[in-house]
């Protein structure tokens, strides 16, 4: 399978991973929008958020576990933070394996684009 994610997931690609455990996996996204600018991602192939399914519920139920222990190791808990994820086109969704932005470090406008 030619996905960049499950690239790094394997180890196949240097990649700047900020937090892993045995569902989830998080890096410094190449393009960041924000001064920290992360990308939550299940370990498991899924293309999109349309994709999911009740056997992914385990490994999506950590992915807000995995944020709120990555804001409190990188220091922006109290601060604040964004999650967002984009899905298929109208959303802009570029990568087709599941991620959730995590955008923090700077106060972030709303509504977005
Ligand atoms: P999307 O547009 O699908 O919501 O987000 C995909 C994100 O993946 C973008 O923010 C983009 O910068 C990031 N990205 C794409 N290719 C790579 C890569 O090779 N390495 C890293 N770290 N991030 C990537
Ligand atoms: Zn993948």
């Amino acid at each position: 399978m030619d996905c960049i994610f499950c690239k790094m997931v394997e180890g196949e690609i240097p990649t700047n991973v900020v937090y892993e455990n045995d569902k989830v996996f998080a890096f410094r996204d190449i393009n960041p929008q924000a001064p920290q600018h992360i990308l939550v991602i299940p370990r498991n192939h899924i293309p999109t958020l349309n994709d999911i399914s009740d056997s992914d519920a385990d490994v999506l139920a950590e992915i807000p576990l995995a944020i709120k222990a990555i804001a409190k190791e990188q220091g922006f808990d109290e601060a604040g933070f964004r999650v967002v994820a984009n899905c298929n086109a109208d959303g802009g969704q570029t990568v087709f394996h599941v991620h959730f932005h995590l955008l923090a470090g700077r106060s972030l406008s709303w509504p977005p684009g």
